[in-house]
């Protein structure tokens, strides 16, 4: 049983919607403004949240922000806005998809399957690693990450993109290839999205986001997890 939290001021819009998610066997939340999706999503801890843009009291972006920082949950995002800027935006602040209104109904829920499928794999049927770097600690089993002894709140697909570079460690991987393992073949979006998603990781894990020492960028390629010099290492002897 899957919880949805849904944000849509637009009544009718959200009856929709909640009708249809009910059918797939879902549980679903409505929340009318920006202020009530925050309370709802601390209260409910929902599996996925639909977060339309334009809300009253407190827009999309804003609870798109608030929300990233106190939990991974899976943020799909409704705009009626269809600039890029403003998709790009959206997975600045940590959105793992973004639908442009008016969409199909057979569109979104199959986003929504999607985004539910993968969680359920990697939470049941993928084996639990813990991969270590420097002072860098990743638990894929409970989706946690530490840097040092605290931990970060990562977007999942901040979390996905990083797990993916660390088992590469020291290996250049391209943009393509990150965005298909990371985002999968059918994703509307290009290159830019694992940039962006790369600078948001370096704001959260690295000393100096202007000099990245753990996620180095491959000129003309995309990005390499760096091999992290062991903690323990002792000065050179005489
Ligand atoms: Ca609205």
């Amino acid at each position: 049983m899957t919880t949805i939290l849904l944000v849509e001021d637009e009544a009718i819009l959200a009856e929709t919607l909640r009708y249809n998610l009910e059918r797939e066997g879902h549980t679903v939340v409505i929340a009318g403004d920006g202020a009530q999706a925050l309370e709802l999503a601390r209260r409910e801890h929902p599996d996925l949240v639909l977060l339309d843009v334009m809300l009253p009291r407190l827009d999309g972006f804003s609870v798109c922000r608030i929300l990233r920082g106190e939990s991974g949950v899976p943020i799909i995002m409704l705009s009626a806005r269809q600039d890029e800027v403003d998709r790009i935006a959206g997975l600045e602040l940590g959105a793992d998809d973004y639908v442009v209104k008016p969409f199909s109904l057979g569109e979104l829920l199959a986003r929504v399957r999607a985004i539910l499928r993968r969680g359920q794999l990697e939470g049941s049927t993928v084996p639990r690693e813990v991969l270590q770097s420097g002072g860098l600690k990743v638990d894929t089993g409970s989706r946690r990450v530490w840097c040092g002894s605290e931990e970060v709140a990562l977007s999942a697909k901040e979390f996905d993109l990083l797990t993916c570079l660390m088992r590469h460690q020291g290996m250049a991987l391209s943009r393509d290839l990150l965005l298909q393992r990371v985002w999968g073949y059918d994703f509307m979006g290009d290159s830019r999205t694992v940039d962006v998603h790369i600078r948001w990781l370096r704001e959260k894990l690295e000393h100096d986001p202007g000099q990245p020492q753990l996620l180095t960028t491959v000129r003309g390629i995309g990005y390499r997890f760096q091999e992290a010099a062991p903690l323990s290492a002792s000065p050179p002897q005489p």
